[in-house]
């Protein structure tokens, strides 16, 4: 073989990716037209198609460009004239790439409660390219906006509420959050930033802020300590702070942006606030509810979407390529180890959807104010446990689809996935890092119980799996729940060493959740695909003493789940 064929190959791969994935996939298509009416699933299904398009023949492009060493954001902090002006300066194309994402609305439905599943769906989608720069902003903006709409008093919210929801990017304000300091961004109730009643509602916020991503925000939303309240998380205040008071900056200052591992597209800055005015959202003994409640689990939530997004995109790069990549005369997906990976990769990717869908199925009549008492507990358990789950399983999806391109796999101009690996370390980290949620999926299960909500649906759901291509998925997820739900038990009421044995039964549990949600799907008409998909991750993660190399129908297993995807 000469090397314009294998040349011809690697073109033919780059060609057969799809123009619009989101109507080449079997999925999310099928999930959407599931959970919705028929009006708004027509809806989104138009939306859905048009901005897939654009993220590939758009976006990618320009997030390649500005997330190049050579084009990241700098520190601007004086004009020329030697006026502070704190500003932070792109290169045009990150502002092009914003346009597209603006105006797909994925920030504007915040205006609308409830408009969850559009905005997960539309997150997925933009990170087949991974942060972009963008995903972050579009996030915080949208925690931002519902903080606003949901817990600040009137006035506070007309007046910094409809900037946000503005379609148009030139004209949208966009928001930032800031919680972490220096001293603790798990441990929040160490923050020292304080915030100085001003004795006409506003308040004046001093200190710094460690870690503060999308610094060219409008609108910075913060945590800060109220003199006289109570040491740790009850004495923070959430505060929305403009950038700009009368044209200049509102008391803060840029100390540097920080050179980071990934989302590099993105500002991230070290922040000293001093005397910056403040208005408080919402009574401020409860900030620290809102902070979490409202701010950090959309944004936990969205980076749990995130994740499976780029999970999705490494499938694709890696299944395509292992078509039309030849090795030793052959397609390398013919090789069965390729095609074991391959097989691995799929059922975590549609595992992760799948339990996203169901958390932003929660986030969608939460936000409406339709769920009731045990959606609200659903929600609770699965807002940390599916980010933790989602982020660290897409840091080691994007690592597998960089091992089946070989050597080309680690080249930033080849594909996207060296972004991406670089991008999942971050989304591994930020919103609560695997150990604090963990923490907090425990403190809770032991407060509130969580366990039984969680054990009676999936219950519910393995239960009721009729299909013949689901029975025994089902039945091998309904023995390690059963395993795992007395272990958790066991962790909960430990207090010494639980946690250190939680983090292992919540990750099996997870693993039951998207088994579980994968089945669910195909009972009601998901492609069929998903047994085979939800029998394989089930006997490779769930099934104890499951030995694939024992098993004489394993390779079979691995066809049927990856269904055709490796021929043509
Ligand atoms: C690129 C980037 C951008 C960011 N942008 C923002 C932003 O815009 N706004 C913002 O507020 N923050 C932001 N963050 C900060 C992020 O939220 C924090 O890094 C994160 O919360 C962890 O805090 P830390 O870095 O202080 O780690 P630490 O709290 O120091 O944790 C260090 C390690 O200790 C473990 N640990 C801590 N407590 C426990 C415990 N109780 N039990 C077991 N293990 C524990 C952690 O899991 C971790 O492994 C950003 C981070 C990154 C990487």
């Amino acid at each position: 073989m000469n090397p314009d064929a294998a040349r011809l190959d690697l073109e033919a791969w780059r060609a057969s990716f799809p123009d619009d994935p989101y109507r080449a996939d079997r999925f999310l298509p099928a999930l959407v037209h599931r959970s919705l009416d028929q009006a708004r699933a027509r809806s989104l299904d138009q939306a859905a198609s048009a901005f897939a398009r654009q993220v590939i023949a758009e976006v990618a492009p320009l997030a390649e460009r500005t997330e190049h060493r050579l084009h990241l954001p700098e520190l601007a902090r004086h004009d020329r004239f030697g006026r502070v002006t704190e500003e932070v300066r792109f290169d045009p194309d990150y502002h092009g790439s914003g346009h597209v994402v603006w105006e797909s609305g994925i920030v504007a439905h915040s205006g609308v409660p409830g408009r969850a599943f559009e905005q997960g769906t539309l997150l997925y989608l933009l990170s087949l390219e991974g942060e972009t720069g963008h995903a972050c902003p579009a996030t915080c903006t949208i925690g931002l906006a519902r903080a606003l709409r949901r817990r600040a008093e009137p006035e506070v919210r007309d007046r910094f509420l409809p900037p946000l929801l503005e379609l148009d990017y030139g004209r949208a304000e966009r928001a930032s959050q800031f919680l972490t300091e220096i001293q603790g961004g798990s441990d929040v109730g160490a923050n020292a930033a304080v915030a100085e009643p001003a004795g006409d509602g506003t308040y004046r916020v001093t200190g710094e802020k460690w870690f503060c991503s999308v610094a060219d925000a409008q609108q910075f939303l913060l945590t800060a300590r109220v003199p006289g309240a109570p040491d740790g998380t009850k004495g923070l205040g959430c505060f929305v702070m403009p950038r700009f008071l009368d044209g200049a900056p509102n008391g803060f200052r840029i100390r540097r942006l920080k050179e980071k591992l990934g989302t590099r597209g993105l500002a991230s800055a070290e922040i000293d606030l001093d005397g910056a005015v403040a208005w408080p959202i919402g009574p401020v003994e409860d900030g620290f509810k809102t902070a979490v409640g409202v701010v950090l689990n959309t944004s936990r939530w969205l980076t749990a979407v995130g994740g499976a997004g780029m999970m999705w995109r490494s499938y694709l790069e890696a299944a395509g390529f292992a078509r039309h990549r030849r090795a030793f005369g052959r397609p390398i997906g013919d090789f069965p180890l390729v095609r074991r990976t391959l097989a691995g990769m799929k059922v975590q990717w549609l595992g992760a959807l799948h339990a996203v869908w169901v958390l932003t199925g929660l986030e969608d009549a939460i936000d409406a104010g339709t769920a009731g008492d045990e959606e609200v507990a659903l929600h609770r358990f699965l807002v940390n446990a599916t980010k933790y789950e989602a982020s660290w399983r897409a840091t080691s999806v994007v690592r597998d689809a960089i091992e089946v391109l070989g050597g080309n796999g680690t080249i930033e101009e080849f594909s996207v996935l060296p972004r991406l690996y670089r991008d999942a370390m971050v989304y591994e980290s930020w919103e609560g890092t695997h150990n604090v949620l963990v923490t907090q999926v425990l403190n809770d299960c032991r407060r509130l119980d969580l366990l039984s909500v969680l054990d009676g649906w999936l219950t519910g759901v393995l239960e009721a799996v009729s299909s013949p291509a689901g029975k025994e998925a089902a039945a091998t997820a309904l023995a390690a729940l059963d395993d795992e739900i007395a272990g958790a038990r066991r962790a909960v009421g430990d207090p010494g060493y639980g946690a250190a044995h939680f983090r292992t039964h919540l990750g099996r549990i997870m693993l039951v959740v998207e088994v579980a949600s994968m089945l669910d799907s195909l009972e009601h008409d998901g492609p069929e695909e998903l047994g085979p998909v939800a029998d394989l991750l089930a006997r490779l993660e769930l099934e104890s003493g499951y030995r694939p190399e024992a098993d004489p129908a394993f390779t079979d297993r691995v066809d049927a789940a990856l269904a055709g995807d490796l021929s043509g």
